[in-house]
């Protein structure tokens, strides 16, 4: 469609909606006309807390003060996720966002570490890492000199309320109400307006769908299609709960496995969001409840909500004059908090090809496949925790760990257990670092390292280890405690 997109109409106000409008109206006011529909009945999931670190770079597109938005979002700072009864009951280990070791000119640092660990010179793998040792001791600071890498808990009702003032004071106009019909052009099916209950009806030239799971929009007027990867990702329901404080906040997620699936814990400044993530086939919503009921420490503040979901990923993310951001354009699971992640680059992404000049098929699929590619990388990362585990203590650990598992990740097993070899594959989000934390905090260790570390004297060797775990040690003695640290950064 060649007609120039000026009118663009956003369906949903929840993290995805508001993250679209407040970078499409920071960056395109003057030159598009912003609209955004969302319905108070309808309201948001309510869930989504736990973020990434390049949700630090968005923030910087949107110039917002990092003071200002956890202030506003009552966020605490995040170094990574605490894994607890993964590998084995029993098992903990940290997936930090920092870098393990040192790169050098050898190879990279796991080689080194398997080698020290054979010669039994070397401490458990995140002892090498200032993150996790960080986060282990409950401190924090944003000081330069620190240069942490670390991403935030935030409370999503206030975030998405934090975005919609920012977007509205760059001229995006919010329109409270239920789309009730949607008008498509009768030969292109491209979509021309939307009626809502209230009667208005709104055209648009290009529409973002954020209208979560349902995809009003994009699947249930375009009819997209869905990838289904539950074989892969058998979890398909969530119980969330939020409750009071009963300690200071850690700057970490904990996720812990249980028969079923796992818990999460996300500490606020303000209180604790809880939930338990299943699989209904082996495991009811009643006795979820009680699961998670009896699991959380401190009063709940609200009635536990059940949230049914389908891991997979649309066909298409982008369809005709439609786009999906959010839980419209698919769900992989929460586990590695990728999805508000997910919304931030494709919100980047429409930016950067955005269709000023008319809709070309040749951005459409541009859009489509590094879409499809990042969801299946993310996906494939995802799949990676349920698949090593070694647990078969349940039916839904036994199913995990003999289940057939993507191609893509077969491979990257395969090569890591016979070799020793990890990577980070062509825009794939997760580092090396993250790949090797996982696999050695489920168990996995491979047969062989590169044998260049053997240039290495085991001297050496001992004398590298020896001073990067002090390096790191003096780094943690220095940081304040993470509670504190937040209250002062956060005071008025
Ligand atoms: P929603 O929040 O569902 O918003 C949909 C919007 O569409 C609402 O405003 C609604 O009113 C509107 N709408 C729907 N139909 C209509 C209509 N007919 N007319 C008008 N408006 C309509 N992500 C992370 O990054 N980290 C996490 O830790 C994390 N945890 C999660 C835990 C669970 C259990 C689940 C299910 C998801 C989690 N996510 C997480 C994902 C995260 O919650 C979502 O990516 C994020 O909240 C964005 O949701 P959304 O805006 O796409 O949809």
């Amino acid at each position: 469609m060649n007609t120039e997109v000026k009118n663009v109409v956003i369906v949903g106000g929840g993290t995805a909606g508001w993250m679209a409008a407040a970078a499409i109206s920071k960056k395109f006011s003057p030159l598009l006309k912003i609209t955004l529909i969302e319905s108070d009945e309808i309201g948001t999931i309510g869930v989504g807390e736990a973020t990434i670190p390049p949700m630090r770079t968005f923030h910087k597109l949107l110039d917002i003060d990092e003071q200002v938005f956890m202030r506003a979002t009552e966020a605490t700072f995040k170094l990574g996720i605490m894994f607890e009864n993964w590998g084995e009951r029993g098992d903990t280990y940290i997936h930090a966002f920092g870098q393990t070791g040192k790169e050098t000119w050898l190879g990279d640092f796991h080689h080194f570490w398997l080698r020290a660990k054979e010669l039994g010179i070397a401490k458990n793998f995140g002892t090498y890492c200032f993150e996790h040792q960080a986060a282990k001791a409950n401190k924090f600071s944003t000081a330069p000199n620190f240069n942490l890498n670390y991403a935030y808990h935030l409370d999503a009702t206030r975030y998405a309320k934090f975005l919609r003032q920012m977007s509205e004071a760059k001229g995006t106009t919010r329109i409270e109400g239920k789309v009730a019909e949607v008008t498509q052009d009768s030969t292109s099916g491209f979509i021309k307006s939307l009626r809502l209950e209230s009667g208005q009806v709104i055209e648009g030239d290009l529409f973002i769908d954020c209208t979560g799971f349902r995809g009003l929009l994009i699947e249930e007027t375009l009819k997209t299609g869905y990838e289904d990867w539950s074989h892969w990702l058998p979890c398909d329901r969530a119980i969330a709960v939020q409750t009071e404080s009963t300690g200071p906040a850690v700057p970490y997620t904990r996720s812990i496995a249980h028969d079923v699936g796992w818990r999460w814990k996300i500490p606020l400044q303000h209180r604790v969001g809880n939930g338990l993530v299943y699989c209904s086939r082996y495991l009811s919503d009643d006795d979820a409840r009680k699961t998670l009921l009896e699991s959380v420490e401190g009063k709940t503040l609200i009635e536990p909500r059940v949230i049914k979901f389908q891991t997979g990923r649309r066909k298409k993310t982008w369809n005709k004059n439609c786009v999906a951001i959010g839980l419209s354009s698919g769900f992989i699971e929460p586990l590695e908090s990728t999805s508000i992640h997910l919304i931030m680059i494709a919100v980047s992404r429409l930016m950067q090809l955005f269709p000023f000049n008319g809709i070309k098929e040749s951005f459409v699929n541009e859009f489509n496949q590094i879409s499809r590619v990042e969801m299946e990388q993310l996906r494939d990362f995802i799949v990676l925790h349920y698949k090593t585990t070694e647990r078969e203590d349940t039916p839904f650990w036994s199913y995990c760990k003999n289940m057939e598992i993507p191609s893509t990740l077969a491979h990257r097993l395969q090569l890591f257990k016979e070799t020793g070899h990890a990577y980070q594959a062509d825009g794939e989000l997760f580092r090396i670092d993250s790949w090797t934390q996982v696999m050695f905090g489920q168990r996995l260790m491979p047969e062989h390292y590169h044998h260049l570390t053997k240039t290495m004297s085991e001297r050496d060797l001992q004398n590298f280890l020896k001073s990067l775990e002090e390096n790191i040690n003096r780094g943690v003695s220095q940081l304040p405690p993470h509670s504190e640290f937040v209250k002062h950064y956060c005071a008025v």
